[in-house]
This record gives structure tokens, C-alpha cells and sequence, in this order.
């Protein structure tokens, strides 16, 4: 069985602490994983800009292949040129292109660009430089009108030039091949990589499954909640469900793994381990 791929993902920290835990701590033992590489969430609207380009630029100085996330959020198109050829000149090669959430607080005074249109227009300004992925949704966006009108616009991404793509984290496996499957038959042809959030804080999790459209089963749910406040429990439960569900990908020809590390070691490098990989 041939190695899935296997990437991370980071959110940019707040704090001068958490950016150097991040880039000296964190960043060496997962890299020791050998992941294709790591990739740097974007702030709704652009909030985090200089500290996801800061973090980016950091870790590309230290030879680490990394990915920014991208978004129009509320700049212009002069903006989103001058930050692609910024990335270009620090050696960047990966985008992850997104359309992006509107910052809490702003209404809908933003106007948003999708994901789409930010592929074409990364196209038209540096041409094949950059290798771009885009989000997908097995569980399907929660703004979309209908399943099929998702899976249409995965297809509109991918063709305004997009690579790959990789998923909102899911706990369904059937929901991933079913939507492979039907991506497939609408044309798309190029990979669909899994996203994967270990469970850390289940409380959290639960509330921010219930904002992005990513369903928690049931069973997982009440066995999480028989744990009450032991901790050590929920983290033994947790690693073992999400375990499995890489295990059923990696097993079905699942092509990658994008795991949501949350900035933690663990547990992703505990799952990676329990996988053999
Ligand atoms: P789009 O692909 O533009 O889709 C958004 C919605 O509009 C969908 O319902 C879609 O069906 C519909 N749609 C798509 N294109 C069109 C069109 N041309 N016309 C009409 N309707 C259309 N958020 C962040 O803020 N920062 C991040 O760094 C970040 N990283 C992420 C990484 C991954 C792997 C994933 C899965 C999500 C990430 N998100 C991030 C969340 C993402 O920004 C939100 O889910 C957002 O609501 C949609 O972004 P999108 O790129 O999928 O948008």
C-alpha cells in the first residue's frame, strides 16, 4: 500500500510565546513525521496577514515546505497581487485558496470573493508558480443551496486551475466516498485529500462542528459525554475513534491526510504513530 500523503496545519498564534513554542518546539518534532509539508490558517477577512505571512516566512528560512492560506477577505486586487509576489520572493510554492468566512462583528458589510475567482486570479499573476488546493466538503458547506450545487463549484475551482483539495474534517467515513464518488462522476478528476481533526477538547469541537457543518455522530457524542471531566478517558476514546477513521481511509485508498493539528504535537503524532506510518 503505497504511503498516503500526509500534511499539517497550523492556526497563526496570538502571542511571541506561542509562535516561538510553534516554530521551535512544535515544528521540529512533527517534521520528523516527514510530512509533503505544513500549511498556516488565514484570519477571517485577513485579521492574521502579517502573522501568518511572519510564521510562513520563519519556517520557510528553516527549509520547511509550508502553504499559507489565502483569502480576498476585504483587500483589493493590487493587495492580493502584492501578497502573492511577497510569497513568491520568500520561496513559497503552495497556496491554500480560500473564499474565507466574514471576521464576527462585521455583518455582511464584506463583500467575499470565491474561492473560485481567487484561483483565477492567482492564475492570471503567477501563472503555474504556485501549486493551489481548495477546500471540500463531504458533509457539504453549510451555506450551500444543495449537495449537487457544492460539488459544482468544487468542480468550478478546480477548473480555475486548483491542484487538489483538501476536506472539512469529517467523522462520517461514508460521507467522504460517497462525495468522492460523486465528484468523480461530475468530472473531477484530481485528489480530494482527507481532513482530519483529532479530538482534543470534545466541548469545543462540539461547538465548532455545529458552526462549519461537520457532523459529530451521535454514539461518538454520548460516549464523549459519559466521560464528563475525565480528561484522560476522552483523550484515550478519542485517539482510538480517529485511529480507525484514518486507518478505514488509508485502507480504502484514501490519497492524503491533512491533519488539523491545532498547534499540538499530540495527539496527531500519537495517531500517526498508532498508523505505522
Ligand atoms: P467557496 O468555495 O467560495 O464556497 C463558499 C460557498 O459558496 C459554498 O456554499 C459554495 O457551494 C458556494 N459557492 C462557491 N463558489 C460559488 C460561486 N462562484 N457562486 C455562488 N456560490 C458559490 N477559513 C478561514 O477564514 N481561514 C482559513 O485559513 C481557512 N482554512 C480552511 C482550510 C480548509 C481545508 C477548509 C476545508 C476550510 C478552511 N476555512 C478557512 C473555512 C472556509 O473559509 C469556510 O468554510 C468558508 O465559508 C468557505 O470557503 P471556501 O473557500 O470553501 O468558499
Amino acid at each position: 500500500m503505497a504511503k498516503p500523503r500526509i500534511s499539517f496545519e497550523y492556526f497563526p498564534p496570538k502571542t511571541d510565546a506561542g509562535k516561538d513554542k510553534l516554530l521551535n518546539e512544535t515544528t521540529p518534532a512533527l517534521n520528523e513525521l516527514n510530512p509533503e509539508f505544513f500549511s498556516v490558517t488565514y484570519g477571517a477577512g485577513g485579521t492574521t496577514r502579517d502573522t501568518t505571512l511572519g510564521v510562513v516566512s520563519t519556517m520557510r528560512e528553516a527549509g520547511v515546505d509550508v502553504a499559507p492560506h489565502i483569502s480576498f477577505g476585504g483587500d483589493d486586487e493590487d493587495t492580493m497581487a502584492e501578497l502573492l509576489q511577497t510569497y513568491k520572493a520568500r520561496g513559497i510554492k503552495r497556496l491554500v485558496a480560500l473564499r474565507g468566512d466574514m471576521p464576527s462583528g462585521m455583518g455582511t458589510a464584506m463583500q467575499l470573493v470565491h474561492a473560485n475567482d481567487l484561483v483565477a486570479f492567482i492564475r492570471e499573476k503567477t501563472g503555474d508558480h504556485f501549486n493551489i488546493e481548495v477546500a471540500a466538503y463531504p458533509e457539504i458547506h453549510p451555506e450551500s443551496k444543495s449537495y449537487d450545487s457544492d460539488i459544482h463549484f468544487l468542480k468550478k475551482k478546480m477548473d480555475a486551475g486548483a491542484n487538489s483539495a483538501i476536506t472539512q474534517y469529517f467523522y462520517n467515513v461514508e460521507a467522504y466516498f460517497y462525495y468522492l464518488d460523486q465528484c468523480m462522476a461530475a468530472g473531477i478528476d484530481k485528489p480530494i485529500y482527507a481532513g482530519i481533526m483529532p479530538i482534543t477538547n470534545f466541548e469545543n469541537l462540539a461547538r465548532f462542528s455545529r458552526n462549519c457543518g461537520a457532523e459529530i455522530p451521535r454514539w461518538i457524542c454520548r460516549k464523549m459525554e459519559g466521560y464528563g471531566d475525565d480528561l484522560e478517558s476522552v483523550r484515550k476514546f478519542g485517539l482510538e475513534v480517529v485511529t480507525q477513521l484514518c486507518q478505514t481511509l488509508m485502507d480504502s485508498g484514501c490519497p492524503g491526510i491533512h491533519f488539523y493539528t491545532m498547534n499540538q504535537v499530540e495527539p496527531t503524532r500519537e495517531i500517526y504513530n498508532n498508523l505505522g506510518l
